[in-house]
């Protein structure tokens, strides 16, 4: 098995939601996905995506809905980075972002990571939990996971996210930015972070927060296939199955893995 091998492992969590539960049966849904033979294994590259060869498969970590879960989850990423692999987890609510770059961001110097969302994620603290989804990114940077946030496809900023932005200094590419043309432009080891209700509902409606105005598939694939890299991890998170009645969300989560694991080998 080549080194930096990308690895899937499931991450069914979603007792941080502040709205609605749901995604804990993510994972599943993505991996049926993935795995349809609707579709074929081939990303836009030409790489064949398929477990073994292109990626490791973890199954799911088993989580109670509670604080322990966390640790449990940090764990379980640090045994993928620690020989070396390269996590690309399938959530589970955007809580999981913080204990998976615990994980991740001690072992890269100068890490960037690039959050697609229409939410910017910085609460301090949100309805008394500061573990909440809507807290993952204040955690993240006040303990220097990370060198820098770079967010794309925010449109709902409120006062005190953008009092945080700036205390953080976080580049914040809100969607009136990204309709106009601004892009992000990194270098350097990249954790790629995709709450998939960064996505117009159009897109991918299955979401506990739908928020119109946003994002096209298109849109991210674009990014992603032109990173330079190294992408040293991943996460897809915040798909909710309860929501997706026709399955097409879960169906625009499986493409967004296919595209990652293909660029983070391109990128090795
Ligand atoms: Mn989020
Ligand atoms: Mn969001």
């Amino acid at each position: 098995m080549p080194e930096n091998q990308p690895t899937l492992i499931g991450l069914p969590y979603d007792a941080s939601s502040s709205f609605l539960r749901g995604p804990a049966h993510a994972p599943t849904a993505i991996r049926a996905a993935l795995h349809s033979s609707s579709s074929n294994a081939w990303s836009e590259s030409g790489l064949e995506i398929v477990e073994g060869a292109a990626f490791t498969e973890l199954g799911d970590l088993e989580l109670p809905p509670m604080d322990e879960a966390r640790r449990l989850i940090e764990a379980g990423i640090r045994s993928i980075v620690e020989r070396g692999d390269r996590p690309v987890s399938l959530g589970g609510d955007h809580s999981i972002t913080y204990p998976v770059l615990r994980a991740v961001g001690p072992v890269h110097r100068n890490l960037t990571v690039l959050q697609f969302d229409a939410h910017p994620d910085l609460y301090d603290s949100f309805e008394g939990d500061r573990y909440s989804h809507a807290c993952p990114f204040a955690r993240v940077l006040e303990e220097g996971l990370a060198k820098q946030l770079v967010q794309v496809g925010v449109r709902t900023m409120s006062g005190h996210q953008r009092e945080q932005a700036v205390r953080f200094g976080v580049q914040t590419i809100d969607m009136r930015a990204w309709t106009a043309g601004e892009r992000p432009r990194l270098d350097g080891p990249v954790y790629i972070t995709i709450d998939v209700d960064g996505l117009d509902p159009a897109f991918a409606p299955g979401v506990s927060h739908r928020e119109p105005g946003g994002l096209t598939v298109r849109d991210i694939l674009g990014v992603i296939q032109t990173l330079p890299g190294p992408i040293v991890g991943a996460d897809v998170v915040e798909v909710n199955p309860s929501q997706d009645p026709t399955g097409v969300t879960s169906f625009v989560a499986a493409k967004l893995v296919k595209e990652l694991v293909s660029r983070m080998i391109e990128t090795r």
